[in-house]
């Protein structure tokens, strides 16, 4: 990642202080919050906490950490959710279907045919960038709403950092 001493890119979104500022769960490199318009329950985003787009700007080391707290945050979303699957997915790239020029991944949490197909995630991911985030199909949470799951998911968190 770019060590500069402003880690922080103007305009980006993730990088605004109420991203970070409401993450349930984070380490010194990186945090999980949770999507504010979730295609289903639980469906959160993990970032660098500093600025950066791709993938590939990550060290070994960082992404290593990266998959590691990843794995941490499913799992306690899994059990939050009562879920026995999830998806994992990162858009890379404008032609991947970036639309936030700063890395995320999305964690899904995913139960037995909570989707009429199971890879439906994917085009509901897809519809985001079509500027539906406020349409019935895909509610966008209130603040009250946003507050109280990150509260609780940070007491389900609170293991993880210790
Ligand atoms: P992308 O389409 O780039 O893979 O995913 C961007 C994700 O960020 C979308 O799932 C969208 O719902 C989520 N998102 C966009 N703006 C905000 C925001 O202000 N707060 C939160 N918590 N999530 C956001
Ligand atoms: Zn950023």
């Amino acid at each position: 990642m770019n060590q500069t001493t402003d880690q922080t890119h103007q305009g980006c979104i993730f990088c605004r202080k109420e991203i970070i500022g409401k993450s349930f769960c984070s380490t010194p490199l990186f945090s999980a919050f949770y999507n504010i318009a979730p295609i289903l329950p639980g469906h959160s985003l993990l970032i660098p906490n500093k600025h950066c787009e791709s993938l590939f700007e990550l060290t070994d080391e960082e992404l290593g950490e990266m998959m590691v707290f990843a794995r941490k945050i499913t799992s306690v979303l899994k059990t939050f959710f009562n879920c026995d699957s999830f998806d994992w997915t990162i858009q890379d790239g404008v032609s991947a279907g970036q639309t936030v020029p700063h890395l995320h991944l999305h964690i899904i949490p995913r139960k037995p045919l909570d989707l009429p197909e199971s890879n439906e995630w994917y085009n509901k991911i897809q519809r985001s960038e079509d500027g539906i985030l406020d349409s019935e199909n895909r509610a966008r949470l209130s603040e009250k709403e946003y507050n109280e799951i990150t509260d609780r998911l940070k007491v389900a968190c609170a293991s993880i950092n210790k």
